[in-house]
């Protein structure tokens, strides 16, 4: 059935496929681990009668899930091609791409090193303690073959030993894909001091995979307990999950740097900077988990319809991620709470934060949901060192995300009296699109969806026609009615102003020794209008000379309408400028009962904070 549905798929989308399948095994060494060197060798056979003169062999420029253009093929190095025992010629013909001829021969061979030491869910890292990737970053594809089955066999060094999302036995060294994709959707550790604990839920098997470089305090099993929690809160939600076994892959790096969750079809990759003994970064680890579980459902299966395959020698565009992501952000918080890790005051207290965020936010009225979505490329982590107007012009589509999921979940559950909720929109969404639609690729099950395919779905799961709605918060950028929302369970949002509620516009560059060297300042703020620049390292205020600890107070002795004399150094020389403070530009939020709330409203927020 799959088989039959797979030729179909490569029928319908002949443009990624140029001919008859090819052979592609590949093959992963790592016999320096110091010096960071992964080797990769590809063995490729071709069918008789291929006429093909060359074959293309490619770097991604990204891979799922990360949206900045990583261009891994700069980390590629001494690539060769051969048959048998004879060199091929072969050149590189664009960034990430190597041409190599065939010269008449039915099996080829290239073989690189490609480096890699950032411990994350992108980038790979080999060193004296471990090997880990993800795929993409370290293996090279066959341009026209990505729908092809390809094999892996890897090679580590002694007492090492392999784990991955699908390893089905202890000292498993290979693994067959049915493509390209596939294979990079599965991260990988190997090493020699990793454990793995394991529960079931509803018959599946969860296996947690610990890595840890510090002290686990002698928590391991605690942590093991309480992702079983999670587990059981958001199957409770979706139902049972497809896959039989699932693994986290966890990462308690001690290196005070790396830190990352990244989602894969059936496993994740989790990395927290610190140690699994340290309190906060169990929790924190707990709540990734969260996360990252979510897009079991939602990305990894029910995702955007641009969401693979993919090119990858451009970077993704996709509408969607407002709700691949912030809808996983909106229920990460929610299912950390509902799993017992947080009462229902410190729910609504995150959630309130977000609303602080976006709401300060100078991009808030700037950008949509949709847009955030399509700059993704620009703001997921991009390493671009160039100065950009990011800060000011972009918003995040997970906060904003986590906020329409927010505004929709209460809205359902107002206008149909608690019958429905967004977990019927996610459910309803998953059935259709994943389970029910017939294959549109030879990628993954289902179809991917449109916006307009979930607005829809939210429409009839509302019972009212939520397309203006979508019009305005989503593809525009019209405030979120938070109070309509929060009113339907007996909420509301409360803006006060800060007890420091001016900064007239200035943003203090991260810490960079002491000197109070300013960031990029807020568009169309007083500081701006006063002259202050970017790089501006800060004197006094008022006379006062200024710290990072005082800067805020001494400027907030001022009010409304001051003119506040400020000194600042720029290119080596003192300047003395005045800045003219506006209204107050800093507010708290939070979100507090309607006294004397109808019993309605009080009983479908019961429902929402118990997770029905
Ligand atoms: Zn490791
Ligand atoms: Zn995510």
């Amino acid at each position: 059935m799959i088989r039959l549905l797979l030729a179909l798929a490569l029928t319908l989308f002949a443009p990624s496929q140029t001919g008859p399948s090819y052979g592609i095994s590949y093959k992963l060494a790592m016999t320096h681990p110091a010096s960071h060197l992964f080797e990769v060798t590809i063995d490729v056979s071709m069918p008789p009668g291929e006429s093909t003169a060359f074959v293309d062999f490619q770097m991604p420029m990204w891979q799922p899930g990360r949206y900045s253009v990583a261009d891994f093929a700069k980390n590629v190095q001494e690539f060769n091609a051969r048959s048998q025992n004879r060199a091929l010629q072969w050149d590189k013909v664009d960034d990430q791409t190597w041409r190599v001829q065939r010269q008449g021969n039915r099996v080829i061979t290239a073989t690189y090193r490609v480096f890699g030491n950032d411990l994350s869910g992108t980038y790979a890292q080999l060193d004296t303690g471990h090997a880990n990737y993800t795929g993409g970053e370290i293996f090279m594809y066959v341009v026209g073959h990505k729908p092809d089955a390809v094999e892996l066999h890897a090679e580590p060094p002694p007492n090492w030993r392999v784990v991955n999302g699908h390893t089905e036995r202890p000292d498993q060294h290979d693994w067959k894909y049915p493509n390209y994709e596939l294979m990079i959707d599965n991260p990988t550790e190997i090493g020699p001091d990793w454990t793995v604990d394991d529960f079931k839920v509803d018959g599946k098997t969860y296996l947690v995979v610990i890595h840890s470089r510090g002290d686990e305090g002698g928590r391991r099993h605690a942590f093991v307990r309480d992702v079983e929690k999670i587990v059981r809160a958001e199957t409770k939600m979706w139902g049972t999950p497809e896959f039989n076994s699932y693994t986290f892959l966890m990462h308690f790096a001690a290196d005070d740097r790396s830190g990352d969750g990244m989602e894969h079809l059936n496993s994740t990759q989790i990395i927290e900077s610190g140690i699994l003994a340290d309190r906060g970064v169990y929790y924190a680890a707990l709540s990734t988990v969260a996360h990252e579980f979510f897009h079991v459902w939602n990305v990894k299966r029910l995702r955007p319809i641009e969401l693979g395959p993919w090119d990858w020698t451009r970077p993704a565009a996709t509408r969607g991620l407002w709700i691949a992501e912030g809808f996983t952000q909106y229920y990460g918080i929610e299912m950390y709470h509902r799993a017992g890790f947080e009462d229902s005051a410190g729910f609504l207290r995150n959630v309130a934060d977000s609303i602080a965020t976006i709401e300060h936010s100078p991009a808030t009225r700037l950008m949509s949901a949709e847009a955030s979505s399509m700059a993704a490329p620009f703001i997921d982590r991009a390493s671009y060192r160039d100065r950009t107007n990011l800060q000011n012009s972009s918003l995040s589509y997970y906060l904003k995300g986590e906020l329409i999921a927010l505004n929709l979940d209460l809205l359902i559950r107002g206008r149909t009296k608690g019958q429905r909720s967004l977990d019927d929109v996610m459910r309803r969404a998953y059935d259709e699109f994943y389970l029910k639609s017939p294959d549109a690729t030879y990628y993954l099950k289902g179809r991917g969806y449109t916006i307009e395919d979930f607005a829809r779905v939210v429409s009839e799961t509302a019972g009212t026609d939520m397309a203006g709605w979508f019009a305005k918060h989503v593809h525009g950028v019209q405030t979120l009615p938070y109070d309509d929302a929060l009113s339907a369970v007996g909420l509301r949002l409360v803006r006060t102003v800060a007890s420091q509620p001016y900064t007239a516009g200035i943003v203090i560059d991260r810490p960079d020794g002491q000197a109070l060297r300013l960031g990029a300042l807020r568009s169309d703020s007083a500081a701006e209008h006063g002259g202050l620049q970017e790089g501006d390292i800060l004197l006094s205020i008022g006379g006062t000379p200024v710290s990072r600890e005082n800067w805020l107070y001494t400027l907030n002795r001022y009010k409304q309408g001051d003119r506040v004399p400020v000194s600042v150094r720029r290119f080596h020389q003192t300047l003395d400028l005045t800045i003219q403070l506006g209204a107050p530009d800093l507010y708290n939020y939070r979100i507090e009962e309607i006294p004397n709330a109808p019993a309605e409203a009080r009983r479908l927020r019961a429902a929402w904070l118990e997770g029905n």
